[in-house]
């Protein structure tokens, strides 16, 4: 059986430097803040290319966090308005709602899958005041030129979701500089995952990143001194250990997830199988590797009689998620189109160059009608 993803496999990678990374937090005796989390702040400052990174509880929280510092910063109030892709993680559309602001979905691109940048503007009215821009599947969502457009016409903030694209570049810049902030999140499964939650910000305001550092350590700005109303959002030496492990070969990582897309690409052939565009130059790192076809349940049987797990990112769009009953309104149809063809092949460090094509071959053989 070839799992669609190997936690316990992909984490043997890194033994016995794991163990050791993680006794020697223990030994430490230090848990919270400390040398650790130092470290893990210059090496995602050097991966997201910002000047300021500040660690937090997970990436939900990043997000969240994101939000609350522009609305302490005055440059969002309650009620504004902010544009998500319709087909994003949930997460997303939560983090808006968290921070007491309007979240407007607007539909995906057909063949980037990404946020169509042609209907965002359709989207904007006087309360939009930003724009969260989801690099989904790995894949970045930045068409430059046209959203600093928009971001200028409009006085938008743009904030980019990077949970799914750690390390992702366009040219030179990395996600994470390309927007005014940017949320990361290390829950286990994502491109560079600890052992538990984890998360960041980064950014290269000043002003936003000390707001945003008080705020997720209860809105302290120095001990015993709380001036806003914040939360307890932290990142644990543990996880930052294991993180700062990774995070020393996130080249290596990327590297692998796309020598799999491209294998992929090369390999699959098949009429009923839409492959997603494979991109060459960083600007993909390849989080989900996501076909498609029509014969979605038929196909995914199929793998799986033949010992090839696989999964759906997502089934279900966010908008059409019982929690946004009621909220959005607009036409999803290609979100909607995505979320019922799509299908994520393994992709993870648990496989082998041989079981990569052993998937390919399989799906070749697929014929929804035999
Ligand atoms: C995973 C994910 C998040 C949330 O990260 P957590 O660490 O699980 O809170 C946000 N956005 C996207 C696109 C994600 O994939």
């Amino acid at each position: 059986m070839i799992k669609f993803l190997d936690l316990k496999k992909v984490n043997d990678l890194y033994e016995p430097q794991l163990c050791h990374a993680i006794q020697c937090v223990v030994e430490s005796g230090r848990y919270i803040g400390g040398e650790i989390l130092e470290q893990f702040e210059s090496l995602m400052k050097n991966v997201s290319g910002a000047n300021y990174v500040v660690p937090t509880g997970n990436g939900l929280d990043a997000l969240t966090l994101v939000l609350e510092g522009y609305k302490i910063l005055g440059k969002l109030k309650v009620g504004d308005e902010v544009i998500v892709p319709a087909n994003t993680y949930i997460a997303t559309v939560l983090a808006v709602w968290r921070a007491g602001l309007k979240p407007i979905a607007v539909d995906a691109d057909q063949l980037t899958m990404n946020i169509d940048f042609d209907k965002i503007e359709q989207a904007v009215t006087d309360r939009t005041k930003a724009v969260i821009v989801v690099h989904l599947y790995g894949k970045i969502a930045y068409d430059y030129s046209r959203l600093f457009e928009l971001k200028k016409k409009y006085n938008l903030l743009v904030v980019e979701d990077c949970a799914q694209s750690i390390g992702a570049k366009v040219g030179k810049v990395c996600c994470g500089s390309l927007g005014d902030a940017s949320a990361f999140s290390f829950y286990p499964t994502k491109n560079v995952g600890a052992l538990g939650d984890g998360g960041a910000v980064a950014t290269s305001e000043t002003e936003l990143a000390d707001v945003i550092r008080a705020l997720a350590n209860y809105g302290s700005d120095r001990r015993y001194h709380n001036i806003y109303k914040g939360v307890n959002s932290r990142l644990d030496a543990i996880q930052a250990a294991v993180i700062n492990l990774k995070l020393e070969s996130i080249n290596e990582i990327i590297a692998r997830r796309i020598e799999r897309a491209g294998l992929y690409d090369r390999l699959i052939e098949n009429q009923e199988i839409i492959k997603p565009i494979f991109d060459n130059d960083g600007s993909n790192v390849y989080h989900q590797y996501v076909v498609r076809t029509k014969n979605r349940e038929l196909f995914r049987a199929f793998l799986l009689e033949h010992g090839i797990e696989t999964d759906c990112h997502y089934n279900v769009a966010a908008i059409d998620q019982p929690c946004c009953s009621g909220e959005f309104n607009g036409d999803y149809e290609v979100s909607r189109e995505i979320a019922a063809t799509c299908v994520s092949l393994p992709i993870g460090d648990h496989l082998d160059e041989g079981q990569c094509r052993e998937i390919a071959q399989v799906v070749n053989l697929f014929r929804a009608n035999k």
